[in-house]
């Protein structure tokens, strides 16, 4: 095989391969030696050869073969810089056989000698573990986190958190990065958007810097990437994504990624990514419930109390805000903000007509009023049974249990009591109401197919 014929083969592969992988992987390989059915490339690093072998050596093989070049195995050797054309020796040669079963990753390779700096994106100072209130719906989020801010040993891996917008997600980790860097402070700690990995990565390749992007990735001890369902549909980011996460994986590094949905539930994420992202621990932020936005009120309102000195807080104006905005924390804070502000200009105490007055807006958005039919309609729909069976008294499981989610959802989603909650499904009992509850709520724990409808559920309700 000549030069030339590599060179149209080559060009024949940007469609194949596409044209960032063609411009990173394709163009700097040069045809060394071709003898005997064995095709041998000069390649930059091994790391480099290890790269291609994996990916596209299939490629370039069935395209050689197409052109009339009878290959039956790829070879890719380091160039040594000022060393003579490889023809000669091809140590260390790294990739072996494109047939050969999956390698092994590379070894891990020394660090990057600027280990000074992890260019990341910065950390909120606010968004720490003790300015993180705990309540049922983050609970489990919050203990995992928790576990992986400790820094011991990796036991699972990646933790992914997902959950609706303003849930705690980002502060989450920001704790956790705040933590380790605190206890471990020689640890590289990468913290960055999903959106940021992209933009990084695109810029890579423009300079052409791509083995740096590889070699900063690929150095760190904590990776984690906020938001993650941003780079569904983007290909060759997601390849990347891919490789850099089981590169950190192989090397027993703790990833942590954020999403506002379950790794299962991202369109256009490949397969083998989102089977991957479930390997570890995925566990979710749940919307808010009353007591929880009324702990997180009752923390800001402290803080605020002694910015703004003196400022008075009538009593039932933090549960009215819990009450009413229900919609996500930064709603819930911004409220606070707003409030506290107005106070101290205008002089005068925070009551409840004041919060009224001065939140109208926010008030009045977030009262988009879920019923309790409209609760009832749905979970029928979705369980395929009558909606007068919602209300009537069969006591068939297959009627029954619906009927309980339905009373779970009223009591999560709606401000309503249980009593008018009971007296919604044909006159029951407050008592039944909270039976219902209480018995969702303990199958939910144990019935991990239960808990994804009634989330579904909730979704569609809220949507
Ligand atoms: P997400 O990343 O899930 O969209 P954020 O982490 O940005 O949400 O949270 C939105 C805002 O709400 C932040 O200011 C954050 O500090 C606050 N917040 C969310 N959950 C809590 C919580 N449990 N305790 C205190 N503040 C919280
Ligand atoms: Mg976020």
């Amino acid at each position: 095989m000549t030069n030339e014929t590599w060179g149209s083969v080559r060009e024949d592969l940007v469609k194949r391969v596409g044209r960032n992988n063609y411009v990173t992987w394709i163009e700097p390989l040069k045809l060394a030696a071709f003898a005997d059915g064995v095709a041998r490339f000069e390649v930059p690093t091994s790391f480099f050869g290890d790269w291609v072998s994996r990916n596209f050596a299939d490629h370039i093989r069935s395209h050689m073969n197409a052109a009339g070049v009878a290959v039956e195995r790829l070879e890719f050797a380091v160039a040594r810089p000022g060393a003579a054309p490889v023809q000669t020796v091809a140590a260390p040669a790294v990739a072996v056989a494109d047939t050969a079963a999956p390698r092994r990753p590379a070894p891990a390779r020394t660090r990057a000698p600027d280990t000074d700096e992890v260019p990341g994106a910065p950390l909120d100072s606010r968004f720490t573990f003790d300015s993180f209130v705990v309540g049922k719906p983050n609970e489990l989020a919050h203990a995992a986190a928790r576990r992986v801010a400790e820094g011991g040993p990796v036991t699972f891996n990646p933790l992914f958190l997902y959950g609706g917008v303003g849930l705690g997600k980002t502060h989450l980790m920001h704790a956790i990065a705040h933590e380790l860097q605190s206890r471990q402070p020689e640890l590289r700690v990468l913290y960055l958007s999903a959106e940021q990995f992209m933009y990084r990565f695109v810029q890579a390749l423009r300079e052409r810097q791509i083995m740096d992007f590889k070699e900063l990735f690929r150095s760190v001890d904590v990776l984690m990437v906020d938001d993650v369902q941003f780079i569904a549909g983007k290909d060759s980011t997601q390849e990347e994504f891919f490789h850099t996460f089981n590169a950190l994986v192989d090397q027993n590094k703790q990833i942590v990624i954020s999403a506002d949905r379950a790794p299962g539930e991202i369109k256009d994420l490949e397969d083998r990514i989102k089977s991957r992202l479930q390997c570890g621990l995925v566990v979710d932020l749940h919307p808010t419930d009353y007591e929880l936005r009324l702990g997180i009120l009752q923390t800001k309102a402290e803080h605020y109390r002694t910015q703004y000195k003196g400022l008075q807080i009538a009593d039932g104006v933090l549960e009215f805000l819990a009450h009413r905005i229900t919609t996500n924390v930064r709603v819930l804070e911004g409220a606070l903000t707003r409030l506290f502000a107005f106070a101290s200009l205008v002089g005068r105490e925070i009551t409840l007509e004041l919060a009224q007055d001065c939140l109208a807006d926010i008030l009045r958005a977030s009262d988009r009023k879920l019923t309790i039919e409209e609760i009832q309609r749905k979970v029928a729909e979705h369980y395929n049974i009558r909606l007068s069976d919602m209300i009537g008294p069969k006591r068939l499981r297959t009627i029954a249990r619906p009927r309980q989610i339905a009373m779970y959802l009223s009591k999560q989603l709606t401000p309503r009591s249980l009593p008018e909650i009971g007296r919604r499904f044909g006159g029951r009992d407050h008592t039944t109401i909270m039976h219902g509850v209480r018995k969702i709520e303990e199958l939910m724990t144990m019935d991990s197919q239960l808990s994804d409808d009634i989330q579904l559920l909730r979704r569609l309700l809220q949507g």
